[in-house]
């Protein structure tokens, strides 16, 4: 048998956990997002960015043949993962609200903190004051952190331009961070994040402007991968959501919505009906919109650090989720009003106590399930040959030690291509 030639192996490791199953193309869904598919003192072989193989060490050692300079890594009896994927960003802003929060937790209401200069419209108004190079320096700082964190990919989004030239300066910004992170970003187009104030009185006009000019532009420029519609009560209405989507798909974009998250509002119904990737937030989600969902495939991305953040007492129904077999994603939300925080870890914790999800499944749904979200689950998210070699050294001998010690960072190294990156 010809021997595969490897440059980069990792081995001893406590837990190889893989998320990979050889019978299972797709995400995970019910009672599989239980099932890590771990190799105990299990080692992964890499070359050229890629996985060649995985299994325990004394087979994998047996499979490889060691390239010139290979480097042997001794995990220690520590567990690797995946790199965990982050599925729902907002990381290219400017301005930041540490008094908005302190007005919240004082009990200020959103209207007291909107006449005081807080709320997404100070966000906006700081964008649009910000140049590309401010956004880019912005958004780096938010990376480094997520791949501290143990954060390999990054869904990105657009929303607080809000003008053609603003949403165009935040993508590009998201763009050259691409180019130059480590981290890889999956763009989104989120023109309709808001109605922005000088629309207020004719939001109607707003939609026209997304679809006649923004989406245009935004796809000539090859600038997002991704369309999203915030479609919400006091935001985007399911029949101007139906029309941003409509033109968006006529346009190639892939489809992302966030839906159903304070009112049920058809939200998930109308990502099933346009076949959207992922439906997003769904705390106020029906029977009808999660049978739907299942339906054709929708994945929900459930996002517990915005409601903890708020101080609200609501939770996605993740465990209906579940058992009705949707393969259910977790994703930080990062974004400097509901939601600031860079830790997947973080992330995995609230939604073991907040939904009670278990560790097995908070990992499924922060690799695997997660990749699959933004639409790379062919690439990334799993431990196999031929995927991408990005992996996560944890200081942990059990996985279940990655949610429960909360509120720290227990990664030890991180790996992208194959090559260290922390
Ligand atoms: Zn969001």
């Amino acid at each position: 048998m010809q021997k595969l030639t490897a440059s980069l192996i990792i081995k001893n490791a406590s837990q190889l956990v893989t998320m990979h199953d050889p019978k299972k193309i797709g995400p995970k869904t019910g009672r599989e997002m239980n099932d890590l598919n771990i190799f105990k003192n299990g080692a992964v072989a890499v070359n050229g960015g890629r996985i060649v193989a995985v299994g325990e060490t004394k087979d994998v050692m047996k499979k490889v043949e060691l390239a010139k300079r290979v480097r042997l890594v001794d995990a220690g009896g520590k567990v690797v993962t995946p790199g965990l994927i982050d599925p729902h960003t907002h990381p290219v802003f400017a301005g930041q609200r540490s008094a908005e929060f302190e007005m919240r937790i004082a009990g200020k209401s959103y209207m007291e903190i909107a006449k005081a200069g807080g709320g997404i419209n100070s966000t906006v108004e700081s964008v649009r004051k910000a140049n590309r190079k401010t956004l880019k320096e912005n958004g780096r700082k938010i990376l480094d952190r997520m791949l501290s964190f143990g954060t390999t990919t990054v869904e990105a989004k657009s929303g607080y331009g809000l003008t053609t030239k603003d949403e165009i300066k935040q993508l590009q910004a998201i763009k050259e961070l691409n180019e130059e992170h480590k981290i890889d970003l999956v763009p989104t187009f989120l023109g309709a994040h808001e109605i922005p104030p000088e629309y207020k009185k004719n939001p109607d006009e707003y939609v026209s402007l997304i679809c006649a000019e923004m989406i245009p532009k935004v796809v000539a420029k090859n600038l997002a991968v991704f369309c999203d519609v915030f479609c919400e009560k006091g935001v985007f209405t399911p029949r101007q959501t139906r029309i941003i989507l409509q033109t968006a798909q006529a346009f190639g974009l892939k489809l992302k919505l966030h839906a159903d998250e304070f009112h049920n509002t058809g939200g998930a119904e109308l990502a099933a009906e346009f076949g959207a990737v992922s439906a997003d937030h769904l705390i106020s989600v029906g029977d009808e919109g999660i049978h739907l969902m299942h339906k054709e495939g929708v994945i929900p991305v459930l996002l517990p650090g915005t409601t903890f953040f708020l101080g609200l007492n609501m939770d996605a129904p993740a465990r209906k989720m579940i058992e009705k077999g949707l393969p259910v994603a977790l994703a930080t939300d990062l974004n400097p009003g509901s939601s600031m925080t860079e830790s997947m870890q973080m992330i995995m914790t609230l939604a073991c106590l907040k939904y009670k999800m278990t560790p097995a499944e908070v990992l499924t749904a922060s690799t695997i399930n997660a990749a699959f979200a933004v639409s790379g689950g062919d690439k990334i998210g799993s431990l196999a040959p031929g995927k991408q070699a990005d992996l996560v050294i944890w200081d942990a001998e059990d996985y279940r030690e990655i949610p429960y010690h909360f509120g720290g960072n227990l990664v030890e190294s991180v790996y992208k291509k194959g090559q260290k990156v922390r």
